[in-house]
């Protein structure tokens, strides 16, 4: 993930379009359609896998000579900015990054300031503790200008299993005096039907931008359920891992390369072998864990309330906090 973070360089919103989504295999020297169909087939379908082969591994997989294969590695390497940059670059993205209200002030807090662009924030927790309403919070705030804690953009959301409500955003826009309509017009939905098509889906996010549609907010609630449901056998594990990781690269590649917040939500199974504490682990594992930039777990408390844990940051430390959901959204107090 830091690697993809690496390879973003300042460049104008169109020729980020350009680096992030458009570079092909066939771009590089020696590989045409023939080759990159090789490649694709043996698992080595995006510019990143082939950039850290070797020139052997490439030469056998994809049959071609060393010098050759050595030369589109090479090439690879510097499309994708693989190379070291001096930590200034890093502080000048970090001073990119919008920080999208999550409506309670304590749940921002806990976040750092909010939902950030340039990373993914994933919530998990059993059912009704909140992933999904937070999730509608966010497709309203990303609209607000950037000084009420919005990102001044619209929303994508893939719903997987039909939880998205209008009514909600309703309910939302009511309370911050927001135009309804104008409001959902702004939020794309799509309703995901498996998981090819929810990595389909990320793909034309892209499509979008080029339109110029200022996304700055892609909601997948939930991202492990086709996955789960799928790939369901114990051997298919490894399958349904490595699908997932690609999934999330993707996700991560537009949220670097368009400055956009990724906010991903995730259910809990039970744990047998855990025997104290809270029972339950978020499904995706380690994959999941390694992919998102922040993760919160969220569970109900007391008198209806809901508790957010920070559970992973680069940045911020671990900890807690306490809100509501109500009739008009997240907040603080008690209704
Ligand atoms: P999940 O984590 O499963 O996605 P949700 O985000 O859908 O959970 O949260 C559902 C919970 O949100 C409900 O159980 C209810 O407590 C609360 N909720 C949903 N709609 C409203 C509303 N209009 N007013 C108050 N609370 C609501
Ligand atoms: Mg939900």
């Amino acid at each position: 993930m830091t690697k993809e973070k690496d390879k973003e360089k300042e460049e104008t919103e169109t020729e980020k379009v350009k680096d992030s989504a458009e570079i092909k295999l066939t771009d590089l020297p020696g590989i045409g359609a023939t080759t990159a169909t090789k490649l694709e087939d043996a698992g080595y379908g995006d510019l990143m896998s082939l950039a850290v082969m070797t020139p052997s591994d490439l030469s056998s997989v994809a049959d071609m000579t060393e010098a050759s294969a050595r030369k589109a590695i090479f090439a690879a390497r510097k499309m994708l900015h693989l190379e070291f940059e001096d930590a200034t670059v890093y502080l000048k993205k970090r001073e990119t990054v919008i920080k999208i209200s999550a409506g309670s002030k304590n749940l921002n807090a806990l976040l750092g300031g909010g939902v950030e662009t340039r990373a993914i924030t994933e919530a998990y927790g059993a059912f009704g503790s909140g992933k999904s309403q937070l999730a509608h919070q966010l497709a309203v705030n990303v609209q607000l200008p950037i000084e009420k804690g919005g990102a001044n953009g619209k929303a994508i959301w893939l719903d997987t299993e039909s939880t998205f409500r209008p009514e909600r955003i309703k309910s939302m826009c009511q309370a911050q005096g927001l135009d309804f309509q104008k409001t959902l017009k702004n939020i794309f939905v799509a309703r995901v039907f498996n998981s090819d098509h929810q990595i389909l889906l990320v793909d034309k996010v892209i499509d979008l931008i080029k339109k110029g549609e200022p996304i700055k907010l892609i909601i997948v609630d939930s991202i492990t359920a086709h996955f789960r449901a799928e790939f369901a056998g114990r051997g298919q594990l490894a399958d349904r891992q490595q699908k997932i990781n690609k999934h999330l690269h993707a996700l991560m590649r537009l949220a670097e390369s368009q400055n956009l917040a990724v906010y991903i939500t995730n259910q809990v199974m039970a744990d047998p072998a855990m025997m104290f504490g809270d029972p339950t682990r978020p499904i995706g594992g380690h994959i999941l864990a390694h992919a998102s930039t922040y993760r919160i777990y969220l569970r109900r408390g007391k008198k209806n309330s809901r508790i957010a844990k920070m559970i992973d940051s680069p940045n911020l430390p671990e900890g807690e906090c306490v809100f509501f959901i109500t009739e008009t959204g997240l907040q603080d107090e008690e209704p």
